[in-house]
């Protein structure tokens, strides 16, 4: 092993940043044309709840659907309870846009009856707002981001949103929480601002970041339609999670198994604010099963599903 070998060994860290973020949503239809029609997200998978084939599961990303990019949606009809939004939660959809552009963003919403607030926060331009079912979503503007956004859609490259920008944690006390990700997941404090303090993994930068809320007086958030359901960091592959896995468990965390979710691998583990966390691979991606240039047109259906394909299609509400 040479000394270059060495020195990358010693300073990496398996968890890369965000991997995705799942919330639960009423309506399959609505939540179409809000993250695909306004946000101009591309629905990169078309799938099924996994544990609930009845219900749809979404994918939205960039045009791959490259980690980092994806937020996914649960669908449980509104009588089955809406959440609660509060702490040992991730609370906010957080998007990265090009710098200048929340002007085109302010009005592109507005004109689809989409209120949206302007804020400042550790110095970037914020434009706050609600999905159709009260999830908070921000689009912040970053001068420095490598990720090129889908414009496929109706939205332009110049306003393209690149993916997730930050993690948003709520917890009462978020030093727990603040200890996992910085002495298990490699992550640093970079600022602080009042309450929020924000930690940076890898080379930093959008994608990369959490913001830890420390709110002693937040409402204890419950699961349901309008929240977040968990947040998924990125490692490389499947040695990188066996690599957490092991860490974790070592840190006294209770994590599961590995799941095979078709696109990606999954390891689940609750911190100790509450919120629950997944580690998911890079690989194998959204590729894996239909073209890249056709990505979340076709139902697609793990292999155990695939014999039952024409109930559940029948079972499924029609999205057209
Ligand atoms: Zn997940």
């Amino acid at each position: 092993m040479n000394q270059t070998t060495l020195t990358q060994n010693r300073t990496h860290h398996p968890v890369a940043g965000i991997h995705h973020i799942t919330a639960v949503a009423s309506h399959p239809r609505r939540n179409i044309a809000f993250y695909t029609g306004a946000l101009g997200l591309r629905l990169v998978k078309k799938t099924v709840n996994f544990d609930d084939p009845s219900a749809y599961h979404l994918y939205y990303g960039d045009e791959s659907g490259a980690p980092g990019s994806i937020v996914t949606f649960f669908y449980w009809p509104d009588y089955a309870g809406k959440g609660r939004i509060g702490s040992g939660q991730t609370t906010v959809l957080s998007f990265s846009a090009p710098a200048g552009s929340l002007d085109a963003w302010a009005l592109r919403l507005s004109a689809k009856g989409i209120t949206t607030q302007r804020i400042q926060r550790f110095g970037e331009d914020v434009l706050s707002l609600v999905d159709p079912d009260g999830i908070p979503v921000e689009l912040v503007a970053v001068p420095t981001d490598e990720r090129r956004g889908w414009s496929g859609a109706e939205v332009p490259a110049d306003m393209a949103l690149r993916g997730l920008h930050t993690a948003v944690l709520v917890v009462r006390d978020g030093k727990p929480t603040e200890t996992l990700l910085t002495r298990d997941m490699g992550y640093r404090v970079v600022r602080k601002e009042g309450n929020r303090t924000r930690l940076e993994a890898g080379p930093g930068g959008s994608g990369r970041l959490a913001d830890v809320i420390s709110d002693p007086s937040a409402p204890q958030g419950t699961g349901g339609v309008g929240t977040i359901h968990h947040i998924a960091w990125r490692v490389g592959d499947d040695d990188e999670q066996q690599t957490m896995q092991a860490r974790l468990t070592a840190a006294g965390f209770q994590v599961s198994s590995v799941r095979d979710r078709q696109y990606f691998r999954s390891i689940y583990y609750r911190e100790r604010g509450g919120i629950l966390f997944e580690i998911a691979t890079d690989t194998p991606g959204f590729a894996v099963d239909e073209d890249p240039s056709t990505l979340g047109q076709a139902l697609k259906l793990p292999p155990q599903f695939e014999s039952a394909r024409a109930e559940i299609e029948r079972a499924l509400p029609a999205l057209a």
